[in-house]
């Protein structure tokens, strides 16, 4: 009976032996595949999420109140609104994003001699002054015509991506939020000042015409401004993905 449990115990401790090598083969094995190939592919779509930072440029402010509504509404509070609202859902799926006013202000430095040149001038120095970027300026537009609706986007003609991302946020656009919408993308001319000088990857919104009531009336509305800035913070979301897939390729 002795002899039995010595070797019952013998078995026990060379099983615990075992066990214990074989976990300590696997922990190594493991390291060592880390050290070896650390850069999976989910580690990469991180990535651009995590370096990039998107500049949100709400257009006008201060004295410089932008386009005016039929209702008074004024441009100015609706761009801040929405590019406030894109920053949040951003920020939430773990993008930087920095937004050129978070106030009714303008931008112009003191002593400037025009005080919306200075303004704009403002606003690139700090596009420009960051090197991973893209820039995206919210704006609503008017027209004589009242019957003319629909987001519209402009890219500069200064960064190959510009047209991608525009494209991207238009595409998001028509499928999720103005399925009526056909309205083509337009490349930035001399007028858009900011557009016309950037060197980064940009994009402007015209997030609809305070000049058609029916649509000075949705962006007016909180849900609908809220479900737009939604709908682009995607479109932004999945044209990173993009951009971390062909890199990783
Ligand atoms: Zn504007």
């Amino acid at each position: 009976m002795k002899h039995f449990l010595t070797a019952f115990l013998c078995i026990l401790l060379s099983c615990a032996v075992l066990v214990a090598a074989a976990y300590g083969i696997f922990a190594v094995s493991s390291y060592l595949g880390n050290i070896l190939s650390p850069k999976s592919t989910s580690v990469n779509n991180e990535d651009i999420k995590k370096t990039v930072t998107v500049i949100l440029d709400a257009g006008h402010g201060g004295i410089d109140g932008g386009a005016v509504g039929a209702r008074g509404t004024l441009e100015k509070d609706l761009n801040l609104d929405v590019a406030k609202k894109l920053s949040e859902a951003l920020t939430k799926a773990g993008v930087k994003t920095l937004m050129t006013r978070t106030e009714d202000v303008m931008l112009t430095a003191e002593g400037a001699s025009s005080k919306k040149n200075g303004d704009l001038r403002a606003r690139l120095q700090i596009a420009e002054g960051v090197e991973n970027c893209l820039f995206v300026s919210i704006h609503m537009n008017k027209f004589p015509d009242s019957s003319v609706k629909g987001m519209t986007f402009y890219y500069s003609p200064n960064h190959p991506e510009s047209r991608v991302l525009a494209e991207a946020m238009r595409q998001a656009v028509v499928e999720k939020l103005q399925p009526e919408n056909k309205r083509p993308m337009k490349e930035a001319g001399s007028s858009i000042y900011l557009l016309h000088r950037i060197t980064r990857p940009a994009v402007l919104v015209e997030c609809g015409f305070l000049s058609n009531a029916y649509e000075e009336s949705l962006l007016a509305s909180e849900e609908y401004r809220e479900r737009m800035a939604g709908v682009l913070a995607e479109a932004i979301l999945s044209y990173l993905d993009a951009q971390n897939a062909e890199q990783s390729s």
